[in-house]
């Protein structure tokens, strides 16, 4: 039995060091990555009901991998996280698409470009100024960029929070809080961050039709926003079925499979000039 135990152990520890070593040769290939540039930003529409007009488009990054291809973020945002790497990263994704943004702007497109911060960003000091820094640069109109936060940005200091979403306000800068819903959702937040949008999560879209408490937490959802003068935007549609009742039920936008998914520049721009001549 004893000599079992010792095995188990064996086994046990080297399995835990194959895990902190396939970790440390991803931070390093994700540091590599970036001085390498090896990261594309796809662009998922976001769709105004009424209209059926692509009014923003979402920038999601990948990892064009040398020999793995296309890596999604779920594989490596987290250990861009816990490493620090994030802040490059968002940095470099805001700059790209704001770029991205001012030639879809220069060529008849008027596109509001909406980016995702994480809530790391918010234990960096000097992140508004970086912020800025990067739109202005970009030279894009400010209102024309939004800027995506959970609510786990929000909880772990709210007053530092507040503080940097109004500098961010003040230089006229679209805010959106994404996945509503999933976090700590304290109905106050909304009333004291000064957001614009309100991202309901894919999760409660997913089971819209199957359960009829989704369907009512979605029309409070929708109610509230208007309410607050809050624009709402339900992400993850993929049917017919549940994009005729968030418009029914007058939600702002969508986002989703069901209009499109990410797409690469050249085919989110071929979306485009399909819509111009419709
Ligand atoms: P998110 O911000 O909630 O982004 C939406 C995710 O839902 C995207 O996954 C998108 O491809 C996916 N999606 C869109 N429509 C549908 C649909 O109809 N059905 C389903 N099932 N999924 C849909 P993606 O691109 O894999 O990104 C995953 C997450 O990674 C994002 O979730 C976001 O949290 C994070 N992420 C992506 N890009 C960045 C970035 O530049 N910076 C940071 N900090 N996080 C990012
Ligand atoms: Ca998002
Ligand atoms: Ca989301
Ligand atoms: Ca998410």
């Amino acid at each position: 039995a004893k000599e079992q135990g010792g095995n188990c152990y064996q086994l046990y520890t080297s399995a835990i060091e194959e895990k902190s070593y396939d970790r440390l040769m991803l931070e390093m290939s994700l540091r590599q990555a970036l001085d390498r540039n090896e990261f594309i930003l796809y662009y998922q529409p976001q769709v105004h009901l009424q209209t059926g007009k692509i009014v923003a488009a979402e920038a999601l990054i990948r990892w064009l991998h040398p020999d793995r291809g296309l890596i999604s973020p779920a594989e490596f945002i987290p250990l861009a996280e816990e490493t620090g790497l994030i802040v490059r990263l968002d940095e470099w994704v805001l700059q790209n698409a704001c770029e991205q943004a001012k030639i879809w702007q220069q060529t008849g497109h008027q596109l509001t470009i909406a980016v995702n911060l994480s809530g790391l960003q918010f234990n960096q000091p000097g992140l508004t100024q970086r912020v800025i820094h990067i739109i202005r640069e970009s030279q894009v109109n400010p209102c024309h960029v939004e800027i995506e936060l959970t609510e786990s940005a929000l909880v772990q200091n709210p007053e530092l929070a507040i503080c940097i979403l109004r500098d961010l306000k003040d230089f006229s800068l679209q805010l959106s809080l994404d996945d509503f819903g999933t976090g700590y959702s304290s109905l106050s937040y909304l009333q004291q961050f000064p957001f614009d949008t309100l991202k309901i999560d894919r999760s409660f879209v997913r089971d819209l039709l199957t359960s009829s408490k989704n369907a009512a937490i979605i029309n409070a959802i929708i109610q509230l926003a208007g309410q607050l003068n809050l624009k709402v935007i339900a992400e993850g549609v993929e049917t017919r079925e549940q994009y005729d009742f968030l418009r029914k039920n007058h939600c702002d936008l969508i986002q989703g499979y069901y209009f499109s998914p990410p797409l690469a520049v050249a085919d989110f721009e071929a979306l485009l000039s399909e819509q111009r001549h419709h």
